[in-house]
């Protein structure tokens, strides 16, 4: 390390004016201040600050560039900081360790300045105290930021643990945890609720034939085609693989049955086309198990019953609807 004193050449002197942190200072009256801090080199690779350190100085940066990595493995995204920035500020006056990890991406100097330096400086300069108010603002307004973008994250990977990717419906997982609830509700308010549970007739074939690609566009055209067909307040969901399950809540079983029949209208009638070198046409039908909420009824022997009745519309020769 370098005392600052003997070795601050013009270009030393040029490069701190510039700095955030002494933009606008008159370092020419603080001498005795500079002075105190230390302006020293370090190699590209090198650490300048550890994560979960003590740390007693604020740093600025002359030359060079470093990189601030949030995550220990330094494999995350890093925040880059470039000539005029500084680092250290955080820890520095909260006292707590060091929240992030700060390596030299190229060979810099830096400017050292400890703590009770520091406040000498804030003392002796407006325009320093200014500079390291707006800093530290500026600071919390990107914590804040990424405090948001974290949210944003995390309802992402919600989204996405809860949707199914291919026909961009909710998948059972998501489905399993909104029908206890709504099974809950209905039993409370006695109002009656219906569950459906639909699978496409000889879907295999339809892989077999034209193969699994036409057979995942079958699979987001189908969905597509029972989106429209049920009400605001039903709920459709992939159950599995060539499955799907439909809540009607406030729906009596008479009423269930109905729109099981026209679910299963809806896929007979639609013409689905596809490019596969020529232009094909695929028809499609339905098997479908409809099942009423009984009092005393869980999600299991509700979710059986509508099974039993699918598996009596596939074993009466598919197509068609059964209620269990
Ligand atoms: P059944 O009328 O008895 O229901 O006959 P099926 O052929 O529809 O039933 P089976 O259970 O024998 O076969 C279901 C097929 O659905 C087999 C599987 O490869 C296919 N499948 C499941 N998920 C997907 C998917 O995401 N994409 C595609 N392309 N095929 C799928
Ligand atoms: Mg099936
Ligand atoms: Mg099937």
């Amino acid at each position: 390390m370098i005392n600052i004193t003997a070795e601050l050449s013009d270009q030393d002197r040029q490069l701190i004016h510039q700095s955030k942190i002494f933009k606008g200072v008159n370092i020419e009256d603080l001498c005795h201040l500079i002075a105190e801090c230390e302006l020293f080199a370090i190699a590209s690779g090198q650490t300048l600050i550890y994560a979960d350190t003590h740390n007693e100085y604020f740093y600025v940066l002359l030359t060079g560039s470093m990189k601030v990595y949030l995550d220990a493995e330094l494999i995350e995204q890093s925040i880059p900081i470039l000539p005029g920035d500084c680092v250290g500020e955080v820890s520095l006056f909260d006292g707590a360790n060091t929240s992030a990890e700060v390596v030299a991406a190229s060979n810099c100097r830096i400017l050292r300045i400890n703590e009770e330096t520091l406040w000498r400086l804030v003392r002796a300069s407006h325009s320093f105290a200014r500079n390291l108010l707006f800093i530290l603002a500026k600071r919390l307004r990107n914590d804040n930021v990424a405090i948001i973008n974290g949210f944003r994250h995390q309802q992402e990977l919600e989204t996405i643990a809860n949707v199914d990717g291919l026909t961009g419906l909710f998948n059972r997982r998501w489905m399993n945890e909104f029908f206890k609830r709504q099974i809950g509700r209905a039993l409370n308010d006695n109002k009656p609720l219906a569950l459906i549970l639909a699978d496409l007739d000889h879907f295999k074939n339809i892989n077999d034939v034209h193969g699994h690609m036409v057979g995942d566009e079958v699979l987001f055209a189908v969905a597509s085609v029972l989106t429209k067909q049920i009400r605001p307040t039903d709920l459709l969901a992939r159950f599995g693989g060539e499955e799907f399950a439909m809540i009607l809540p406030d729906t009596s079983p008479d009423e269930a049955k109905i729109i099981a029949e026209r679910v299963r209208t809806a896929i007979e009638s639609t013409k689905l086309e596809f490019e596969n070198d020529v232009t094909q046409e695929i028809r499609i039908t339905l098997s479908l198990g409809v099942s009423n909420l009984m009092l005393g009824d869980d999600i299991n022997n509700l979710l059986t019953r509508a099974d039993h009745a699918l598996y009596q519309a596939k074993k009466n020769g598919r197509n068609r609807v059964e209620v269990g």
